[in-house]
């Protein structure tokens, strides 16, 4: 029996919060199927936030809406540098990753710059990724991506900003050609950091890239 992350009484089966507490977590359930971006109503041809640029992965999950109870946690494992607040919540994107999402793919994630993962002493996405992985039974390469400059933190900066700031940033170690690929990563915005990833892979040769977060940021619930 596994106990709430909140309020530490008996959590749900298969949840990482009690019956109580989940009534602050939202499920993201209706999004555009190209970019995963919440939206009133889902169209096949995308929304107003994927319409005007290029998409380069294949399909993203994202599991919640980045608000309340999981935004709590999110900032309270990076700010706070709880390591295990990363483990509990992987397993849970583990099992709630969609079968169609994983089959037959390397799993990766968003790379920090070294010094910012030396500050908290880990990389959520890097345990998480870990996590999926060995759940799913995948190949988990964890040297494929490189951070080779520091960036500003996506968050703090505007839709044109966030697309500059990681321009050119990561670097890949190895050959790609004809591999397919999962990221995981804990939180998505306006899914930047996974459109730079595949479009790098992708660049290289990769043949398909995937993409899992716990979270999905949106201002209708912001
Ligand atoms: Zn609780
Ligand atoms: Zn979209």
């Amino acid at each position: 029996m596994d106990s709430c992350l909140i309020c530490g009484g008996f959590a749900e089966k298969n949840h990482f919060l009690c019956s109580e507490c989940a009534k602050f977590a939202l499920f993201n359930t209706r999004c555009c199927p190209k970019c995963g971006n919440f939206v009133f109503e889902p169209d096949p041809s995308g929304c107003n936030s994927c319409r005007k640029k290029g998409i380069y992965f294949d399909k993203i999950q994202s599991i919640f809406i980045y608000s309340g109870a999981v935004a709590m946690l999110i900032s309270t494992m990076k700010y706070n540098k709880i390591k295990y607040l990363a483990e509990i919540l992987g397993n849970f994107i583990a099992k709630n990753t969609e079968r169609g999402l994983v089959e037959g793919r390397t799993v990766i994630f968003p790379p920090m710059y070294f010094t910012d993962k030396l500050l908290r002493g880990f990389n959520q996405s890097e345990i998480m990724a870990d996590r999926v992985a060995s759940f799913h039974k995948l190949d988990f390469d964890w040297r494929l991506l490189k951070k080779c400059r520091k960036t500003e933190h996506q968050a703090n900066l505007d839709f044109e900003k966030r697309i500059t700031n990681l321009k050119d940033s990561f670097k890949l170690t190895r050959a790609v050609k004809n591999e397919s690929f999962l990221i995981v990563d804990d939180v998505c915005t306006t899914a930047s950091t996974v459109n730079e990833i595949a479009s790098l892979l992708k660049k290289n040769g990769a043949k398909s890239v995937n993409a899992v977060t716990l979270a999905r940021r949106t201002l209708y619930f912001s």
